[in-house]
């Protein structure tokens, strides 16, 4: 019996998740759903985006499937009490430092790619992307005030041999149950951090995953390769900065936000979180209008890297591509359906 805690947050968080309940309990019976307050919600009702119950529960839990936070709302909170704060502090609990981030294109929407159909279809990248250190975190960082009045930003990029090879490791992993190539991303031509990179990454793959095909390619080249010939990735795997700009380019190469999920693993046999890459999109909210694919998917991830269920994951994968070769589509990919009606059409495919 494995626990998946859903956190539903703001916006149109709880309209995709309450699709993902449908879908949950038709597929699965031995998986018990939790739920708890998250980000604004959380705040308008216990004052904090995330309790230390919640926190509790998420760490006790197999798998943490996230709606979206944040909202115009709460913009004006306190900074550590933002909706966007509990989620921070919630993936640093949880230790979660790869993140993975599928590009997929399914054929049915190769139409509403940014490029020509043929340049994308069949495309399916893993983006790995560094997720807890880097330049966002390293020290020292700030910006003062010098002598002649000017301003001076500073920001650090660290990165230890630990934290390089352990998300080298996740991608290695990965690509075994796949095609079986890793894209190395960094800049090691101007880079201290970058020279470490390649260094740690090439030492483990002689170690440890000779057997996979390993290619080292410069950040700002892979950035237009993505462009040019997307077809040629498999697994790519980069720091904090990159993977950030890399996987939402890789994004607009798929049918749109609206059916990309995401996760985010900690050390092996530690709970995932996982979520839609959207946000909340107050825009939408409350009218029905959200396409529930990206978080349907993210349970497909859940299912697969965090459950153990491997076989339900390939079957609810089946069903959201039978549905949209059946031409469910809501507005985000040109159609009319309702976010339930969307459910309606994967429930059909299961
Ligand atoms: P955040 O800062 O929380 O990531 P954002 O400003 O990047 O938010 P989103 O909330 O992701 O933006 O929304 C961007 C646009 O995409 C909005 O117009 C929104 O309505 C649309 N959008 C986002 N998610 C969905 C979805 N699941 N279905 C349909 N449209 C969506
Ligand atoms: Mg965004």
């Amino acid at each position: 019996m494995s626990t998946l805690l859903l956190l539903p947050g703001d916006g149109i968080g709880p309209e995709v998740i309450e699709q993902v309940r449908r879908v949950a309990s038709r597929l699965a019976n031995d998986l018990t759903l939790e739920e708890r307050a998250f980000g604004g919600t959380s705040f308008d009702q216990f004052g904090t985006p995330l309790t230390e119950e919640a926190e509790a529960v998420a760490l006790a839990s197999d798998a943490v499937l996230m709606g979206a936070v944040g909202g115009p709302k709460w913009a004006g909170a306190p900074r550590a009490q933002r909706p966007e704060a509990g989620l921070l502090r919630l993936r640093q609990a949880m230790n979660v430092y790869a993140n993975l981030r599928p590009a997929i294109c399914f054929d049915a929407l190769a139409g509403a790619s940014a490029l020509k159909p043929e340049f994308v279809s069949g495309l399916d990248i893993m983006i790995v992307r560094e997720l807890t250190g880097g330049v966002y975190f390293g020290q020292p960082r700030g910006i003062e005030t010098l002598a002649d009045g000017q301003k001076r930003g500073v920001d650090t990029q660290v990165y230890t041999t630990s934290e390089i090879e352990r998300v080298s490791r996740v991608a290695f992993e990965l690509a075994r149950g796949r095609r079986n190539k890793v894209t190395s991303c960094e800049k090691s031509n101007v880079m201290e951090t970058g020279l470490l990179w390649r260094e740690v990454v090439t030492a483990l793959h002689a170690r440890d995953y000779a057997d996979v095909q390993l290619e080292h390619m410069l950040a700002d080249n892979a950035a237009m390769q993505l462009v040019k010939n997307p077809l040629q990735f498999d697994v790519i795997v980069t720091d904090n900065l990159f993977g950030d700009i890399l996987s939402d380019e890789a994004a607009m190469l798929t049918g749109g936000i609206g059916l990309l999920p995401s996760a985010a693993l900690g050390d092996p046999g530690k709970p995932g979180l996982y979520e839609p890459i959207h946000g909340s999109a107050p825009d939408i909210a409350g009218q029905g209008l959200a396409n529930p694919l990206a978080a349907i998917l993210s349970f497909e991830m859940a299912l697969r890297w965090s459950l153990g269920r491997t076989d339900l994951a390939d079957k609810l994968n089946a069903a959201v591509k039978a549905a949209l070769e059946e031409g469910a589509r809501t507005r985000d990919i040109g159609g009319s359906l309702t976010t339930a009606q969307m459910g309606d059409a994967v429930l059909k495919g299961l």
